[in-house]
């Protein structure tokens, strides 16, 4: 049960950490022409950035089947990413973007520091010069103020 528990948390903590390296270097980089959807035009429900979400969910998917076939092990894996994934949802979709039917606004406390740092994150419209790519862990307001300052100097 503990172990099980461990796995839990691991593939909520892992799924935060990939989530920032794959931000930064693939949906910022080669995959810019799903996610530039996202930081450019708002109009419309569904964006082109929404794939990524449909394709982390067919993984997930895929990780649930064959964990219970073959692993169990991997099926506690899959679902800390679900759990990410609901995570994200709610503080993503949900805190910073509104896509909800119903408001919820967070005005302190770490989830609003979550909501400012993807907010700022949101200032750039470009490929580059993104600060925080994160979505569950966020550096200090502040930080990321001077950075973004940086960045359009640079
Ligand atoms: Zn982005
Ligand atoms: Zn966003």
């Amino acid at each position: 049960m503990i172990v099980n528990i461990i796995i839990v948390i691991a593939g909520i903590i892992g799924m935060e950490v990939f989530a920032i390296w794959f931000h930064k270097y693939i949906m910022h980089g080669p995959g810019w022409g799903w996610h530039e959807s996202h930081h450019v035009h708002t109009d419309g429900y569904f964006e082109k950035n929404d794939l990524y979400a449909v394709w982390f969910s067919v993984i997930a998917a895929g990780l649930f089947i064959a964990g219970s076939l073959y692993w169990m092990p991997l099926w506690y894996f899959a679902l800390g990413l679900t759990i990410y994934g609901v995570l994200y949802g709610f503080v993503h979709d949900g805190l910073v973007h509104q896509r909800w039917p119903f408001r919820v606004v967070v005005k302190r406390g770490y989830l609003y520091r979550l909501v400012l740092a993807h907010r700022m994150h949101h200032h750039t419209t470009t490929k580059e010069g993104a600060v925080s790519f994160g979505f569950l862990w966020a550096e200090k307001p502040e930080a990321l103020k001077a950075k973004l300052k940086e960045n359009k100097t640079t």
